[in-house]
This record gives C-alpha cells, sequence and structure tokens, in this order.
C-alpha cells in the first residue's frame, strides 16, 4: 500500500476569518473502518465558500482531528467541496474490489441518508461544510460517497461534477422554459442540463463574457438586468427561474417574470433559489396567491444525479468552463469570486 505523509498543506475555515488558514503541517489522520483517504488531485472553489467565510451561517464548530490516539482540536475545518481524488489508502472494512486505488474516483458531499447533526442540517454536515474537505492535498471521505470518473473526463471537470454539476442538474430537472440567473460555475452547467432536458434557455448575468459563455453553450437569448426589465415591460415570461444569485434583486425580477404565467393554469410557475446570499427575500402575498407560483429551494442532489452528471461530460454532451490554479492560490481565488470576476470554475490542483 502506498505510504503516505503524516501532513499536508491544508486550507481551514476559521469562523471569523474572511479568509482560509493556509495550514502547511496539517495532520493527516488515522482512517475508520468504512474511509478511504484520497490523494487530491483537484478541488473547485465554490462560490457558496465566499459567503461562509463571510458570516452567512457563522459557524463555530471544531472538527477533531485524530493523529494516532491523539485528538487535536484544531478550530475550524478544512474548506472545499468539489473534489476529484484518487484513493491512496483504505480503512479496514472498505471492499477492495469496489474501491481501486490509484483510479480517480468523484466524491459526493453526503449521501441521501445523511440526516442533521447538532441542530444543523444535512448540507451543514457535509464535506467541506461543517466537516473536513478537499482544499488539501490529502481528503477523508467514506467509500460510499465516491463515484468512479469515467474515461476522458479530465479530473477538474470529474471535481466540478461533485458539485456543480450535481446542484445544477438536481435543479433544472423538468424546466420548460426556463430563466437562469446567474452564468458561474454552477449556472454555466444549469444552461447545458436545462437544454439538454428540451428547455428553451434565457439567461441573466451582468456580465458580458458570461452573457457569451451562455450563448455559445446554447442560450437563446442573454440579458443584462436592464435589458430583461424592458423586455419584461414587453410581456416576456417564462414558466421556470432558476436563481444562481439570491439578491432582492434577482428574487424580484424572478416573480415579475413568472407571474404572468398565471394564465397557464393548473401548471404552477416556479422560482427555484439555489444560490446563496446574506440578503432576506421579501414577497407580497397577494403577487404569490395571484400567480400560484411555487417558490423552491434547490440544493445538491442524489448520487444519480452525479453519476449523470459525470456521464454527460464524458459524452461531451456538457462542457465545463474550467481553469487549474495551485492550492496555495485559494485565497486569492476566493477573492476573485467575491468580486464576481471568475468565468465558469477555477479548480486547485495539489503540487506534490
Ligand atoms: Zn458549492
Amino acid at each position: 500500500m502506498t505510504s503516505t505523509p503524516q501532513t499536508m498543506l491544508a486550507a481551514r475555515y476559521v469562523p471569523g476569518n474572511e479568509k482560509l488558514v493556509l495550514d502547511r503541517a496539517y495532520p493527516i489522520r488515522e482512517l475508520k473502518d468504512n474511509e478511504v483517504l484520497l490523494k487530491m488531485v483537484a478541488a473547485g472553489v465554490c462560490h457558496s465558500d465566499t459567503a461562509l467565510l463571510s458570516g452567512v451561517g457563522l459557524d463555530t464548530r471544531t472538527s477533531p482531528t485524530l493523529v494516532g490516539d491523539r485528538c487535536l482540536h484544531r478550530y475550524g475545518y478544512v474548506m472545499g467541496h468539489e473534489a476529484c481524488g484518487m484513493p491512496v489508502k483504505l480503512g479496514a472494512k472498505v471492499d477492495k474490489h469496489q474501491i481501486h486505488l490509484g483510479q480517480l474516483y468523484s466524491a459526493l458531499n453526503l449521501n441521501g441518508c445523511t440526516h442533521g447533526l447538532n441542530g444543523a442540517s444535512a448540507l451543514l454536515n457535509s464535506f467541506g461544510i461543517g466537516n473536513h474537505g478537499s482544499y488539501a492535498e490529502y481528503y477523508i471521505t467514506t467509500s460510499d460517497l465516491l463515484v468512479p470518473v469515467p474515461e476522458g473526463v479530465p479530473p477538474a471537470v470529474a471535481a466540478i461534477a461533485s458539485d456543480a454539476g450535481v446542484t445544477a442538474y438536481h435543479a433544472v430537472h423538468h424546466a420548460a422554459q426556463v430563466l437562469i440567473y446567474g452564468v458561474g460555475g454552477v449556472g454555466h452547467l444549469a444552461v447545458q442540463y436545462a437544454k439538454h432536458f428540451g428547455a428553451t434557455v434565457y439567461v441573466c448575468d451582468f456580465k458580458p463574457a458570461a452573457r457569451q459563455l451562455a450563448l455559445e453553450l446554447g442560450a437563446t437569448e442573454a440579458f443584462d438586468w436592464i435589458e430583461l426589465n424592458k423586455r419584461l415591460t414587453a410581456g416576456f415570461t417564462v414558466n421556470t427561474t432558476i436563481d444562481f444569485v439570491a439578491t432582492n434583486q434577482t428574487f424580484t425580477t424572478a416573480m415579475a417574470t413568472v407571474a404572468r404565467n398565471a394564465v397557464d393554469f393548473p401548471v404552477s410557475p416556479r422560482v427555484v433559489l439555489v444560490g446563496i446570499s446574506a440578503e432576506n427575500l421579501v414577497f407580497n402575498t397577494l403577487a404569490i396567491l395571484s400567480s400560484e407560483v411555487q417558490i423552491i429551494g434547490s440544493s445538491y442532489g442524489p448520487r444519480s444525479a452525479l453519476v449523470a452528471a459525470l456521464d454527460l461530460f464524458a459524452k461531451g454532451t456538457v462542457r465545463a468552463h474550467v481553469s487549474e490554479h495551485p492550492l496555495e492560490n485559494v485565497n486569492q481565488i476566493i477573492e476573485e469570486l467575491r468580486a464576481s470576476d471568475v468565468l465558469g470554475r477555477k479548480v486547485v490542483v495539489a503540487r506534490m
């Protein structure tokens, strides 16, 4: 079995700190029976991390780290919840015929049986959010969360499949005419999944490069917010909006965009919220009753969504816009995400 070091480079979330703390000698703990130690090959940097680092849902939990029989309580946890890695060590009860050393795997953040712990929802007790994640040279997960990467899917793409891919695929299901707010790491995949499901896709993004990318990926029209409002005045409508931004501006506009679909009863229009912001969204009850709009939260997705996302990448049906950067640069990428200065997804890779 491959020997592994005792420590590694890891980027740790510390409550109250807007930047990740880079720890160059973070201990690699022993494995429990059903766990797998993976070498991190690629890890996507998700916009959700900027929200968590900005104090949205301030998280004061400590993830204990076991080194031998010593328990080191380091404040915070290793962030990063999009991962592609290669197993280098298996726990005693992991089936060696099922999980193979040296094979690439995409890692789910949580399984369908995960329940909330300590008063937090399952999502807040998942890989890289509450528990140690993938902004590190090595990471540990349980064998049931690993999905093999099909031939031809590069590690950076397999990494983003595990979060952006799953989330986008799950959110767009059943949309017919859809307006997508925010063509970022998740949104640019959502455009393509929606097209794959046969939807007519419109997008709204304030960045010209993001609108251009959406058009290249199959969107019918791409608006900035002012253009969208002009079109709304002229009668533009869709039956579904998917909001990867989730501010008062996008939510209010989304409600106006689907309101005209009241003529389509009994099929209710849907406003799907996927993005995370610090804003509280306000709605008028009459506007909801009169249009029978369904306001739906969508986060992450099942294992089948990851399998489907990887398959669509392997077939070339969906293209990921990714670029690779050293793990040490993760804070710089987070700053770029805060400034909305990332097109598609930036992925960190470990130098080993
Ligand atoms: Zn994410």
